[in-house]
């Protein structure tokens, strides 16, 4: 889980690099996978993590169930993760 998390986030952190340096060939692509490789492993990072608490990570008495929510929500708004692979996938095709 903290593997998967670190590789996101250095893909988001890529993304971050090419915005600073202005690299417009870039930036289209790899904000669109870094949107869709970060929302996906958080919601299976926090699905295995309820799944770790099992009836505990369940139950609202806990914040685990509200996250993997979240990282539901995260999938979808701002672009849903579909459409961010279609935009990922004509910037690769175009190279
Ligand atoms: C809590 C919440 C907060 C939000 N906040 C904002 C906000 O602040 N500002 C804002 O502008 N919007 C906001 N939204 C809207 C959000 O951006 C949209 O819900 C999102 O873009 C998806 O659009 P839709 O719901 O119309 O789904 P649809 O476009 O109807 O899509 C339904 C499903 O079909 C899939 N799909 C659609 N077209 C394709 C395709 N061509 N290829 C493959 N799959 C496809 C989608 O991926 C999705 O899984 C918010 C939504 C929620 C739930």
């Amino acid at each position: 889980m903290v593997a998967a998390t670190e590789a996101a986030r250095l893909l988001t952190y890529q993304a971050a690099r090419y915005i600073d340096r202005g690299k417009q060939s870039e930036i289209p692509k790899f904000c669109a996978m870094a949107k869709c490789l970060a929302s996906d492993t958080a919601m299976r990072v926090t699905t295995d993590a309820v799944q770790v608490m099992g009836g505990y990570g369940y139950m609202k008495d806990f914040p685990v169930e509200r996250m993997m929510r979240d990282a539901k929500l995260i999938q979808i708004y701002t672009g849903t993760n579909q459409i961010m692979r279609v935009v990922a996938g004509r910037s690769i095709l175009a190279e």
